[in-house]
C-alpha cells in the first residue's frame, strides 16, 4: 500500500490556494479527499479510502481554529494540525499507528494545544509518546498541555534539547507573554527522555530519526518514515510560499543539510513545521532562501536593514513579520 504516491505530497503549497487555507483554519476537518486539489492530481486510492475511515470523522470540528489534515499510508495516518496564523502556523503531527499515537510538538499556544488533544482523543487510542522536534518555543510551549491531557506519555528530545529548555525556556515563555498572555504557557516542559539516532520501531511503524546540529535552530530532529516514504524535516525545511525563520547565522550548515536531504531518495513527501505538507521542492527553495538571506547578512549592519533587504528580496512571500522576529533574534547579543 504504502507507495510514493500516497498522501501528502497533493497537497503542495502551489495547490492550496490562501482562500482553501483560510477555509482550513476555519476549523474543518479535510481530508485530502475534501481539498480537491489541482486538476493534475490523479485520485488516489489510498484518499477514498481515508475518507471514509474511522477515526478521521470528528465530532468536534465545529469552531476548531486550526484545521486538520489527514493522510493515509496503509495501515499508518498521519494527522496534522495546523495552528492559526498567530501561532505561526505550526504543526503538530499525530502518527497513528495500529495501538497507538505518536505526537511530534506541542504548538506555542495553549488553546491550540488544546485542540490537538482533544482532537487526539477522538482516535481512541493511547498517547505512546511526545517527540519535540527541536527547542524553539512555538513547538514546545503547548507541551503543557499535552503533558496534562496525556499524563502517561513520555516526552522525548534529543540528547541536549532538555539543558537548552532549562537553561532558556522561561525567559523565552516571559518575552512571549506581553503578546500572548495566558495563552502562552505558564510553566517550561523539558523532556524527560533522550531520543537516540537511527531506526526505531514504535507500534509496528519504523522511523528513522535523524539528529541536525546549526540549522535553523541549533539542534533539530528530522525523522524517515522509510516504509511511508514521508520525511518530517519540521524546521529544516520552509514553505515556498512562506518566509523561513533565521535566527541564527548558521546559513552554510543549514544549506549543507538542506543538500543531504535532497539526496535522499524517493521521500516526495515533506511534512515541516509550519504549513503544510510540501514536495521535495521546498528543499530547493528554502536552499534558495537561506543562501539569499546570509548574502544579505553578510551585507546588512543591524536587524532593520536585513529585515527590510530580506522582505524586498522575497516580495510575495507570505507572514513578513517573522523576518521581523528573526532580524530580532539573530541581530541581538550573542547568547
Ligand atoms: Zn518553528
Amino acid at each position: 500500500m504504502p507507495s510514493s504516491n500516497s498522501g501528502f505530497q497533493h497537497l503542495s503549497q502551489a495547490a492550496l490556494s490562501r482562500s482553501r487555507f483560510l477555509r482550513l483554519a476555519a476549523g474543518a476537518l479535510l481530508p485530502f479527499m475534501g481539498l480537491r486539489m489541482s486538476a493534475a492530481a490523479a485520485p488516489n486510492p489510498d484518499l477514498a479510502q481515508n475518507s471514509g475511515a474511522p477515526g478521521t470523522k470528528d465530532t468536534a470540528a465545529q469552531g476548531r481554529m486550526g484545521a486538520i489534515l489527514v493522510s493515509q499510508f496503509g495501515p499508518v495516518k498521519i494527522h496534522s494540525y495546523l495552528s492559526p496564523a498567530d501561532g505561526f502556523h505550526v504543526n503538530t503531527q499525530m502518527i497513528e499507528g495500529p495501538t497507538a499515537v505518536v505526537i511530534f510538538d506541542g504548538q506555542l499556544l495553549l488553546p491550540y494545544a488544546g485542540e490537538v488533544a482533544s482532537y487526539v482523543q477522538t482516535l481512541g487510542k493511547p498517547v505512546d509518546r511526545i517527540i519535540l522536534s527541536h527547542a524553539h518555543t512555538d513547538h514546545w510551549s503547548g507541551l503543557q498541555v499535552l503533558t496534562e491531557r496525556f499524563p502517561d506519555a513520555r516526552v522525548f528530545a534529543l540528547d541536549g534539547v532538555a539543558n537548552q529548555l532549562r537553561a532558556r525556556g522561561s525567559a523565552r515563555l516571559d518575552s512571549f507573554r506581553p503578546i500572548y498572555g495566558d495563552r502562552i504557557a505558564t510553566k517550561v516542559t523539558i523532556p524527560t527522555e533522550t531520543i537516540t539516532e537511527g531506526l526505531q520501531r514504535i507500534d509496528g511503524i519504523t522511523y528513522d530519526f535523524k539528529r541536525f546540529d546549526d540549522a535553523e535552530s541549533d539542534l533539530q530532529l528530522a525523522a524517515l518514515l522509510p516504509e511511508q516514504k514521508v520525511l518530517m524535516a519540521f524546521d529544516l525545511v520552509f514553505s515556498p510560499n512562506e518566509h523561513a525563520f533565521t535566527l541564527v547565522d548558521h546559513f552554510d550548515h543549514w544549506v549543507i543539510i538542506l543538500e543531504s536531504l535532497k539526496a535522499l531518495q524517493g521521500y516526495d513527501t515533506i511534512t515541516i513545521g509550519h504549513d503544510t505538507p510540501v514536495h521535495r521542492s521546498a528543499i530547493d527553495s528554502t536552499m534558495t532562501y537561506v543562501k539569499r538571506a546570509k548574502a544579505i547578512h553578510a551585507a546588512s549592519a543591524d536587524a532593520k536593514t536585513y529585515s527590510e533587504s530580506l522582505k524586498a528580496a522575497f516580495p510575495d512571500l507570505q507572514h513578513a513579520e517573522w523576518v521581523d522576529l528573526s532580524a530580532k533574534l539573530l541581530y541581538a547579543a550573542p547568547r
